[in-house]
This record gives C-alpha cells, structure tokens and sequence, in this order.
C-alpha cells in the first residue's frame, strides 16, 4: 500500500512474444517509391488476439510479411520471442512432419469436415475449404504467433463464426498469439482483444482500442449478440473515416 517505485522499471515481459519498434518500410520499383508504413510501434503477448483494420491498400499486408520475415523493414526493430528478427532466422523453422503432427493434422481436418477430402487435389475443393486446409496446414505447425490476413473471407457465415470461434479458443488456451487482419470491422469486434487502427498510406497507428465485454462467456457469438458491440464497432467505423 502506497508503495512508490523510485524510478521507471523497464517493462520486460516474459509474455511479450512479438514487439514491434519505430518500423518504417518503402517499396522501392522503377516507377518510384512507395512509402507503406512509417512509424508503426506496438507489442503482442501471450494468449493475445490483436486485429488490425485500415484503408484498403494502406500497408497492412506489408506490415504482416514483415513479422513474417519475408522483407525487411528499413528502419525499425522486430523482436519475436525476445529474439531480433533477422532473415537468417526465418527461413529455418517448422517444416516438419512427426506423427504427434500427423496426428494433429487428421484431427483438424476431421473438426473441420475435410476429412473426407484428405487425399483430394486443391481445385476439387471449394474456396471454403481450400481455406480451412489452410488454416489446418498453419495450426499443425504449432507456431508461436498466427499471421492471419483475411484468412475467414471466402467462408460462409456460419463457418466463419465457428472458425473464429476455434482460432480464438486455441490463441487463449495455448498461449499462442495471433494478428488478424481483416476489413471486416465485425469479425475484428467478435474477435479480437484490441483493434489497431491504421491511417492510410504511408499507415502509422491511429489509435489502439481494447474490446472490454461484460459476458459470462466471451465467444464471438455472443459478443455480437451484446450490447457492446454496436458501439465498439462504431467508434472504430467513425475513427477510420475520419481521415477523408
Ligand atoms: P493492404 O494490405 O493494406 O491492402 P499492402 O500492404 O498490400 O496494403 O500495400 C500497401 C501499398 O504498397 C499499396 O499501395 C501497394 O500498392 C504497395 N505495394 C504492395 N506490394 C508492393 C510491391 N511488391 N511493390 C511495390 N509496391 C507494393
């Protein structure tokens, strides 16, 4: 009680699986530069569920082949698990196939009605399935964080919200982490534990809002249900059209 910290201590949270530090990236091409995002600081932790909405073509895919690895940023820190991301670390990782992930792997499926379509060949599936095979192929590989861009779109509403549902359940059992995202401002409302909002491009952060919902059990379903929800929605609708 009353107790007084003299000085500042240094946040430093075991939990923290993804930071992100002052990211800056530009494409460069023969018809000029093309500044994507400036500035984009933020953390994810354990068990979290963070999406990000914004303008259509303001960055937020770059900003997830960032995290991914597959560029660079050209100014900036990424530090996953504590580590700074370096392109040497990202082309190593998770290419196995054991039996604990085979196993997994047909237990999924069997969850997500593909299992009887095991041994087909991707064009004899629908663009529903083709997506759930997707998201099975990424769940068995266990990592640490889901990049997940639009991963929901070509599903039916009702798998959508089961989908969503499980991604959710498995993100907070598992202490995994996931960055979601999506211009569908519901599923990011239903979904997620803080919606970060980009401004166009060049995006840097408009605004980060956590998703407080008074529920006895917080399912995307009932989340859209609740009264929370319209005015959650809202206020992210009216912060990314307030730029134009
Ligand atoms: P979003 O995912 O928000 O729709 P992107 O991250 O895909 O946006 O793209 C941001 C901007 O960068 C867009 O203007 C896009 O045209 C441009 N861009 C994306 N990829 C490339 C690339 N490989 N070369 C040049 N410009 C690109």
């Amino acid at each position: 009680h009353g107790e007084c910290i003299p000085f500042p201590i240094r946040e430093v949270s075991m939990d923290q699986v993804l930071e992100l530090k002052n990211i800056h990236y530009t494409y460069h091409t023969l018809d000029g530069e093309t500044p994507a995002l400036t500035d984009i600081s933020f953390s994810l932790n354990k068990g979290e569920f963070v999406a990000i909405v914004g303008p259509s073509g303001c960055g937020k895919s770059t900003l997830l082949s960032l995290i991914a690895g597959l560029i660079t940023p050209e100014k900036g820190l990424i530090k996953i698990n504590g580590k700074y991301l370096r392109e040497s670390t990202t082309n190593e990782v998770q290419h196995m196939l054991s039996a604990k992930t085979k196993a997994r792997a047909h237990e999924l499926l069997e969850i997500y009605g593909l299992k009887n379509f095991e041994n087909s060949h991707p064009s004899e599936l629908s663009g529903g399935m083709r997506q759930r095979a997707a998201l099975i192929r990424t769940l068995v590989l266990e990592p640490d964080i889901l990049l997940l861009d639009e991963p929901f779109s070509a599903l039916d509403y009702q798998t959508r919200l089961n989908v969503g549902d499980d991604i959710g359940q498995i993100i907070r059992q598992e202490e995994k982490a996931a960055l979601l995202v999506t211009h569908d401002l519901s599923e990011a409302v239903s979904l997620a534990d803080r919606v970060i909002i980009l401004s166009g491009r060049p995006a840097s952060i408009r605004q980060t809002i956590p998703l407080i919902f008074d529920l006895k059990q917080d399912t995307p379903l009932n989340r859209r249900n609740s009264p929370e929800f319209k005015n959650y929605f809202n206020l992210i609708w009216k912060e990314l059209n307030s730029d134009e």
